[in-house]
């Protein structure tokens, strides 16, 4: 988008929210100094959330430059702390993904690229709209807490090749704009997506990345050439950090796997770990760990091995234990449930991961107010894939929740999200491309 510069309203003092806001508003780049200066000011609690909240909504309607978008992303990493873990005798690579439905990967990926003599220094996020949340899918798991302190951090990806934390001190501006962009309809915008992704990636440290670029129904934008155009954006801002940085573009269509919430999609990726799972979850995990290992230089192991040999399994178990979690213990499930059954049989048609995200949110899995509680249990069960063979009358989808008034609402968001055909749908690619 072209846009005329407009200069900063005088020396960083004299800066102020309205005229930063109107500069958007009106369609005009923001100087350096203004995105400076308001970073710095909402992550101080100068700014007030409602300035932010109409900052944002300015940006995502109107767009920002390259230019713009690297500089309002360093701004973020300068608002807080940039880890440093060149000490810890792995070498350090993560993963993020842009945001999905059902899209676990996270979970059994870290335990493989453990497995494989990687060193993971995950800062994971919340749920964000109709996407589940790293860090909600594992606080299910009893005991287990993401308030682990920097020498905490240090000393497990020394010692077991893992650590996963809240963003907390990194890139805390982020924390701020993620939390009010989930509750104010302004999550959908490359500018601020690719902001988000790498300010906490290129503060947490870790020397490489991989980066799961969603396109599809379920993905934050609505076209693969504004996904192609994200990917590269976030590509080229982890290189400017000294971040090596590739992604894949990843099908985000229908829901990963056959389950979508919180404690269901840690039940599911633990039977990953344990030699099964849905295949499309096997195959984007296998495929992001294989880039993972890949970027950090580690061709030891293949990580395919990992999952049948059991030792990916007990990397997770070390991991989960270390910081707190109870695996022994039973995974919460909805007090609640309710079913969908088939009209008729068939093959089961695409499933609109939009439209499940939205419901599995509408089911508790996800807030509605900044720092809401999840319900930890709330869940989707996919039992049909598309392509499977349906008979009438059985259970195509099990809801759950621990409040039933949810379900209403639930499935009105699956009306008309799903169909049982004649035919199976087009079958469509998992992995779309690779980005460097
Ligand atoms: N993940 C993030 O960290 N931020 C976004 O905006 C989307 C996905």
């Amino acid at each position: 988008m072209t846009q005329n510069t407009f200069d900063a309203p005088g020396p960083m003092s004299h800066l102020d929210a309205p005229s930063v806001i109107r500069t958007k508003r009106d369609g005009n780049a923001l100087s350096d100094a203004a995105i400076d200066w308001v970073i710095d000011a909402y992550t101080h609690d100068r700014v007030t959330d409602g300035q932010m909240a109409a900052l944002l909504m300015a940006i995502f309607l109107k767009g920002m430059s390259g230019h713009e978008i690297a500089r309002w992303t360093a701004a973020m990493v300068a608002s807080g702390e940039r880890f440093d873990f060149s000490d810890v005798g792995r070498p350090t690579v993560d993963k993020h993904s842009t945001g999905g439905v059902g899209d676990k990967i996270t979970i059994p990926l870290i335990p493989i690229v453990m497995a494989c003599g990687g060193a993971v220094p995950q800062a994971a996020g919340r749920g964000l709209g109709h996407t589940g949340g790293t860090l909600d899918k594992l606080e299910s798991i009893s005991g287990f807490t993401a308030e682990i302190t920097k020498p905490q951090i240090h000393q497990q990806l020394r010692d077991l090749g893992a650590a996963i934390f809240a963003a907390g001190e990194l890139a805390p501006a982020d924390r701020k704009i993620y939390a009010l962009r989930d509750v104010t309809g302004t999550t959908e915008s490359l500018p601020l997506i690719a902001s988000s992704v790498m300010s906490k990636k290129i503060a947490e440290g870790a020397a490489a990345l991989v980066l799961d670029t969603k396109v599809g129904s379920g993905a934050f934008l609505a076209t693969e050439a504004e996904s192609r155009e994200l990917a590269a954006t976030m590509v080229a801002l982890g290189r400017e950090h000294g971040v090596a940085t590739r992604a894949l573009l990843t099908d985000m269509e229908v829901p990963l796997g056959r389950t979508v919430g919180n404690a269901v999609e840690v039940a599911e990726s633990l039977d990953v770990l344990a030699g099964g799972g849905p295949e499309d979850v096997v195959e984007l995990t296998v495929a992001l760990a294989r880039e993972m290992c890949d970027a950090a230089g580690l061709d030891a192991v293949d990580p395919a091995q990992t999952l049948e040999d059991g030792t990916a399994m007990d990397r997770f178990r070390a991991l989960i234990a270390a910081q707190g979690g109870d695996l022994a213990a039973p995974l919460p499930i909805g007090a609640h449930s309710e079913t969908v059954v088939a009209p008729r049989g068939g093959t089961m048609g695409d499933i609109d991961a939009m439209a499940v995200g939205l419901a599995v949110w509408r089911l508790g899995a996800g807030r509605s107010a900044p720092g809401e509680r999840v319900q930890f249990g709330a869940g989707m069960r996919i039992h049909r894939r598309p392509g499977e063979p349906v008979t009438a009358g059985e259970t195509l989808f099990t809801l759950y929740s621990d409040t039933p008034e949810r379900f209403g609402p639930a499935l009105s968001e699956l009306d008309g999200a799903w169909r049982v055909g004649d035919e199976a749908p087009p079958a469509r690619p998992l992995i779309i491309d690779r980005i460097t």
